[in-house]
């Protein structure tokens, strides 16, 4: 069986599905998104990224689609149909189908929605995040509302092009203070020589990552000290430890920053524990 997408209430094979050339998302980046982890078919961090969802549409004043509810069981079965154990949701909700105007629709119209599937494979997965991977820094270039997951995310495709280019699996965004924002698709963080994890906090300009907060909560429950303060690309290369956090990501070690070690230049235990008890506790709450 093919590939299935959800698009606007039908379930169609992937390599014919469509939207409509006057999606505002298509032509106006006028759409939000999801992304969830699928752990043994089931969605990760559900809440959290539910939550987020809903405040993004209100943020940009689209009306949800459909209930909490009825988005998860048309998740679900979008999952079902891919047959997917392990992988990604992805979810994209636009204003919907309009004449392109740059302002708001005046007759309403009823926001498109579709969802697609990808199975990843866990076991490189595991491997990649045993061996750790590099980044790079990119000047942040990105509008003032990072917070709101739009698929506005052309900076975004042109720093993570720029980090492939040069070896790396991700950009990090320096603001005009010298400090990292977040990367291109994930959250960063270090841990500083005290032992202390170290991450943006989110007053600053990036997006809420679901899993950053999910750690949080582990980080607190293990103990560990964390500060949500900001730190240099300088800092990072002088850490103990880096790494990154995402839906895609999980949780991944950092050994390079702009081609300079950090630490040692090895995956360190910090973040090796880490991610072990981010994907336990995402498979115990995964629905
Ligand atoms: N920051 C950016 C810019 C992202 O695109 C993402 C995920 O796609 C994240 C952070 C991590 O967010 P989450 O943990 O909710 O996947």
């Amino acid at each position: 069986m093919g590939r299935i997408a959800y698009v606007n209430g039908a379930f169609e094979r992937h390599g014919e599905a469509a939207v409509h050339i006057e999606d505002r998302g298509y032509q106006l980046a006028d759409a939000v998104y999801e992304v969830w982890a699928l752990f043994d078919g089931r969605l990760a961090d559900p809440e959290g990224h539910f939550a987020r969802l809903e405040r993004s549409l209100s943020e940009l004043k689209i009306p949800m689609p459909m209930s909490r509810r009825a988005l998860t069981v048309v998740l679900r079965e979008t999952v079902r149909q891919n047959r997917v154990k392990d992988g990604l949701v992805y979810l994209q909700v636009s204003r919907g189908v309009a004449p392109r105007d740059h302002a708001f629709p005046t007759d309403p119209v009823s926001p498109a929605m579709i969802i697609t599937v990808k199975a990843i494979d866990r076991a490189a997965a595991e491997a990649k995040a045993a061996k750790g991977v590099s980044v790079i820094t990119t000047p942040e270039n990105r509008w003032g509302r990072c917070d709101i997951k739009t698929v506005g995310l052309l900076p975004n495709a042109l720093a993570k092009q720029a980090a492939k280019e040069r070896g790396a699996a991700e950009a990090w965004f320096v603001d005009e203070l010298g400090f990292v924002t977040e990367g291109a698709s994930s959250n960063a963080w270090i841990v500083d020589a005290d032992g202390t994890l170290r991450t943006r906090d989110t007053n600053a300009n990036i997006l809420r990552g679901v899993t950053r907060y999910t750690l949080l909560d582990l980080i607190r429950e293990t103990g560990m000290k964390v500060d949500e303060r900001p730190f240099t690309p300088a800092e990072a290369k002088a850490a103990t430890e880096a790494f990154i956090t995402g839906a895609g990501a999980l949780v991944l070690p950092v050994i390079a920053v702009d081609g300079a070690p950090v630490g040692k230049g090895v995956v360190g235990p910090v973040a090796t524990r880490l991610r072990r008890l981010y994907i336990e506790r995402a498979r115990e709450t995964a629905i």
